[in-house]
């Protein structure tokens, strides 16, 4: 015969079993929030700074002009911008000049978003990708032609809302 303190054993154990089958049971009919990425991809802040863009007016015409405000406020030194004057016969900005060179050293980013905040016509501007991953290293040097990729739309409507504003 099982004295008392085997009893008292057997129901200790078995308490804990049914406390451990019920997180189990319980986990095991909740919603999955597991995210199959690469496939689905979690979305991200509104506000969320990722790779950047360099803008362009409705008409065609580059933001930037060339004033390297953007550069002077990156601490960590990551643009580099040369600037050239427009002539009548090569209109690219609206401005007197516009930024014949424009890149982003990409590995030495940090992502704050002075540059974005710095630019007095919002042409610089930082969207919401984050897959950069690359395998060399001069493929992290975004250039003029890289930057000047079209918006992601929800960016444009972001940026298009908050100059209306
Ligand atoms: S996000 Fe920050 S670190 Fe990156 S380029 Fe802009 S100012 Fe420099
Ligand atoms: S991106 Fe903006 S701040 Fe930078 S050089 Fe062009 S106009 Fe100036």
């Amino acid at each position: 015969m099982p004295d008392e303190k085997d009893q008292e054993s057997v129901i200790d154990d078995v308490t804990a079993l049914a406390k451990g089958l019920k997180t189990t049971l319980g986990e095991f009919f909740s919603p999955v929030v597991t995210t199959m990425y690469p496939e689905e991809k979690s979305p991200r802040a509104e506000r969320y700074r990722g790779r950047h863009y360099l803008r362009r007016y409705d008409n065609g015409l580059e933001r930037c002009i060339g004033c390297e405000l953007c550069a002077a406020a990156c601490p960590v030194g990551c643009i580099l911008v040369i600037a050239a004057e427009n002539t009548e016969e090569k209109q690219v900005s609206p401005g007197e000049r516009y930024a014949k060179t424009y890149e982003i050293n990409m590995l030495r980013c940090i992502f704050c978003g002075y540059c974005e905040d710095a630019c007095p016509v919002q042409a610089i501007v930082l969207g919401p990708e984050y897959e950069m991953s690359d395998v060399s290293r001069e493929k992290f040097i975004f250039t003029k032609e890289k930057l000047l990729e079209p918006l992601p739309p929800d960016v444009e409507a972001r940026l298009k809302s908050k100059e209306q504003k």
